[in-house]
């Protein structure tokens, strides 16, 4: 790929492979974790690669890869990147060398997050899909859970993402240095079209554009919804990202609901008989392709195993008294799994997902009742500071401890000393020394930029500026008018609701669905398929209508001036409850003492959800 840079339309850079040019200078740095550096070295391979004649991969050019497949007319397209510019990219660099001219055929979306679907619009125009001459295909009910998994604590996720991808930290040797799936994530524009056709059974067979494809559903493993393809005509598996050249997140640092290990592993090893052994070539939506059946099996032996090892081994210590808090210092991966480069923890490491095994299964409580309703952090600390001597001792052992390396000793007093004395920027400086230590110690990407961003905060603040987030219209209009009204009463700020009460109908004619929507005991509730007899508002505008309204671009009000939406009874219950919704703004304060100064977010307009970016992983 002769381009280092992709330009977005919007103007800006929206892909940046030059950035990470500095990791093929040298050998090693003694603030990257050697193999880290090796996974962030291989993620540096940019450009088109041959998997076997027939398909091809553009690889390094956004945190996933597009696959091309050859069809009878065409070509298949597996998983579009995050944004229409890069594969724009993609595309036109396939067509230079190999793609013959032909068209995209059909796209395939392996499952629901963002990085296998965004960029569809850069490669194909809707009105062919609308028309059929292009099928979408992806795994039943789809377009449910590719919204739903990121919304409701969307805001929360899109902070934590700041830590998880190091999204302020530069790249460099003390800085990011990679994500470990790929480099980053591209920031041009992104879309979503619907699919046209579902995989619904567990394995289905049917041809794309005169291919033979076997498709396998893997619900609630990587993704809530995910599939693998075998070709059999090609021997080829595409195992979507159900295994990559890394342990996977079982739990993921921006925050999800902890993935089923158990369950992935069983979907990996029927992948492995029934395809695996006869399959020559496997590839998937990140890293490289593996090519030669003995190959395959000993990758995917290795994967299930990790996943299984993974779940067996914390329960068996949690059903001996280890627990949430010791796990991650009892949990080992097997030796022969650990010499394995594709079962290191380049995205999921041993740790956060030995803690994330016991969340699954147990909870957050370790069982000791001090810990069932413990003061909050901030609370506690003025007294551990009292009871240590005060700050000056608590310095001075923390620097001992820092400078003797024992750094996760350090971190322990020093947060403490930060959490009673959030305005002291010694302290402050000093833990961040400490995270930085730890940070360039960690194999991990998601710990190392977690680690880097907590010490980049404590030392700068939160940046200020502009950070209000605005979703693609087409990930509005995928999201169910249900979804849409749980998360506005998560909007709702409940203390300004004391003592309120009203029903309202709402009705949205083109799609024929009619809502109940109640507020009582400071709480907005709605169900579906049902009306009040006696609203005291009933409120009735179209689906289409309305996510212009869930967009931001036009206003309710708007809607109802013009008669596009049309409201019968007391009208003053929209104003109402305007008033009590909040705009969550992603620059809360994780550290202490690092709030940003900056004004508060341009207002959202007051019936708009901000459901924040779909999130890729
Ligand atoms: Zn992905």
């Amino acid at each position: 790929m002769p381009d280092l840079k992709i330009r977005a339309d919007a103007g800006h850079v929206a892909w940046d492979m030059e950035r990470f040019q500095f990791l093929d200078k040298q050998d090693d740095f003694d603030s990257i974790h050697p193999s880290l550096l090796r996974i962030s070295k291989l993620n540096n391979n940019y450009g088109l690669y041959e998997v076997i004649p027939g398909i091809y991969q553009v690889r390094g050019a956004d945190l996933s890869d597009i696959t091309f497949i050859r069809g009878k007319t065409g070509w298949i397209v597996f998983d579009p990147l995050v944004s229409r510019e890069v594969v724009r990219a993609a595309w036109k660099l396939f067509q230079q060398h190999v793609g013959q001219g032909l068209p995209v055929s059909a796209v395939i979306y392996s499952h629901t997050h963002g990085d296998h679907w965004g960029g569809v619009r850069g490669i194909i125009d809707e009105a062919d899909v609308r028309s059929g001459k292009i099928p979408v295909i992806a795994p039943a009910d789809f377009m449910d859970f590719t919204i739903s998994e990121n919304v409701y604590a969307g805001n929360a996720m899109n902070r934590r993402l700041f830590y998880q991808y190091g999204l302020l930290l530069p790249a460099a040797p003390h800085g990011y240095v990679g994500q470990g799936l790929g480099q980053g994530v591209s920031s041009g524009s992104p879309g979503l079209i619907a699919p046209t056709r579902y995989v619904e059974k567990p394995i289905e067979e049917f041809e794309v554009d005169g291919v033979r494809m076997i498709f396998q559903n893997t619900p609630n493993t990587e993704a809530p919804r995910e599939m693998n393809t075998y070709i059999p005509d090609m021997k080829a598996l595409w195992m979507a990202e159900n295994v990559t050249a890394t342990i996977h997140n079982i739990y993921t640092l921006r925050g999800a609901q902890v993935r089923d290990p158990l369950n992935w592993s069983k979907y990996i090893a029927e992948a492995l008989h029934r395809f695996g052994v006869e399959a020559e070539v496997m590839f998937a939506s990140h890293h490289w392709p593996r090519w030669g059946n003995a190959r395959i099996q000993e990758i995917l032996r290795a994967q299930r195993d990790t996943y299984a090892h993974l779940n067996n081994q914390v329960l068996h210590f949690a059903n001996q008294g280890v627990t949430i808090n010791e796990i991650h210092n009892v949990y080992e991966v097997p030796k022969s799994l650990q010499t394995k480069w594709y079962c290191r923890g380049y995205h999921g490491s041993p740790q956060h997902n030995s803690r994330g095994v016991i969340q699954r299964y147990l909870g957050f409580w370790d069982c000791n009742p001090t810990t069932l309703i413990p003061l909050s952090p901030r609370d506690s600390a003025p007294l551990y500071v009292e009871m240590m001597g005060g700050a000056q001792k608590i310095m001075e052992r923390g620097q001992q401890l820092h400078n003797e390396g024992r750094y996760l000793h350090a971190q322990e007093i020093v947060n403490k000393l930060v959490l009673a004395e959030p305005q002291n920027q010694a302290a402050k400086d000093l833990l961040a020394d400490i995270f930085e230590q730890l940070g360039y110690q960690q194999e991990n990407p998601g710990l190392r930029n977690s680690y880097l961003s907590g010490a980049y905060e404590l030392r700068t603040g939160i940046p200020q500026g502009e950070t209000a987030s605005s979703s693609s219209p087409d990930v509005i209009r995928a999201m169910s008018t249900e979804l849409f009204l749980n998360f506005l009463a998560i909007r709702i700020d409940s203390r300004k609701a004391e003592g309120m009460r009203f029903t309202m109908n709402l009705v949205t004619p083109d799609n024929r669905e009619e809502f109940l929507i109640e507020l009582e005991n400071a709480t907005l509730t709605n169900i579906k398929g049902f009306q009040s007899a006696k609203p005291d508002l009933t409120l009735t505008i179209n689906r289409s209508d309305l996510e212009q309204t869930m967009m931001g671009a036009k206003t309710l009000e708007a809607q109802l001036a013009d008669g596009t939406a049309k409201a019968q009874g007391n009208i003053g219950i929209l104003k109402q409850l305007a008033a009590m919704f909040v705009d969550f703004d992603p620059r809360f304060e994780v550290m202490p003492g690092t709030k940003a100064t900056a004004t508060k977010i341009a207002a959202a307009n007051d019936y708009e959800a901000v459901p924040g970016k779909a999130i890729a992983e």
